[in-house]
């Protein structure tokens, strides 16, 4: 098997867990975008209940506990990622506002209709688009939105090369109308959708990735596994410079019907 056909499942996790842990984010995303896809969101008090899915070491929640009013919660599969997120709302001052847990996002530790508004970057892949909005819905309180990213193609045909890449890796991308139609069909009224900012892909991930590749191949020199799953990071950063054209990271903004 090539490297270029390993998907991140056949890496020895621990490691992957290293490497990303070591990173601000575990996705492209900015404090920009952030705040922006907050913009549209209406009717946040300090009561609200705010849930960040899949919210890794809490980049982007940290950005949240700083401008959204209410209480936040992240919730993340990786129990060292929750250590990390907070112990990084504490160093922020927010460990009485954002409070991160394990969990999974197909197995909420919430009550129904008990949320005001459920978040999540870089993450609704784990169990799909359309499954995600249609099951975090019944989550919500009536009126209650959701703001999540998910990689979209931009056009209705590309290359063969980043589509091979795409259909192996997340074979449930699909286009801007595509999500959009499915978020209204999963019950919400799709209330803005906007692409991230190559900067997200670039400045905020790719590049502080850079330093965390070298570090841990410098930390276990001539591991065949960590070569293969860097050699496989270097390959996703290079197809994205090529071909950031036909796809990237959107913010899809629903509320609740
Ligand atoms: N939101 C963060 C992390 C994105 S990476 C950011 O934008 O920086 C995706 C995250 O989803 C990882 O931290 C991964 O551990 C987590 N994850 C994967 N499957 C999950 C699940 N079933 N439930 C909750 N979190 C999950």
């Amino acid at each position: 098997m090539s490297n270029e056909n390993k998907t991140i499942f056949d890496f020895d996790f621990s490691l992957i867990y290293e490497y990303f842990a070591s990173l601000e984010r575990q996705g492209p995303g900015s404090p920009e975008a952030t705040i922006k896809a907050l913009s549209f969101i209406d009717n946040l008090t300090d009561q609200s209940q705010i849930a960040d899915l899949g919210c890794g070491t809490g980049g982007q929640t940290m950005v949240l506990g700083q401008h959204a009013p209410g209480h936040i919660t992240g919730l993340e599969l990786s129990y060292d990622f929750v250590d990390i997120f907070n112990r990084n709302a504490a160093q922020l001052g927010l460990q009485d506002k954002v409070k991160g847990i394990t969990g999974s996002m197909d197995d909420l530790p919430f009550e129904k209709e008990s949320l005001d508004l459920i978040w999540s970057e870089g993450a609704i892949y784990n169990i799909g688009f359309e499954r995600g909005l249609t099951e975090w819905r019944e989550y919500l309180r009536k009126d209650g939105y959701v703001a999540v990213t998910e990689a979209t193609w931009f056009t209705e045909e590309r290359p063969a090369e980043i589509n091979d890449f795409w259909m192996f890796h997340y074979p449930l991308i699909d286009t801007i109308p595509a999500c959009v139609a499915k978020m209204q069909k999963a019950g919400y009224i799709p209330v803005a959708t906007f692409i991230l900012p190559e900067n997200c892909w670039i400045e905020h991930y790719f590049v502080p990735a850079v330093k965390a590749q070298e570090k841990i191949l410098a930390k276990y020199p001539g591991n065949k596994g960590v070569e293969e799953f860097i050699e496989a990071q270097r390959h996703e950063a290079a197809l994205y410079s090529k071909y950031k054209e036909f796809y990237g990271y959107v913010f899809y903004i629903g509320k609740k019907i």
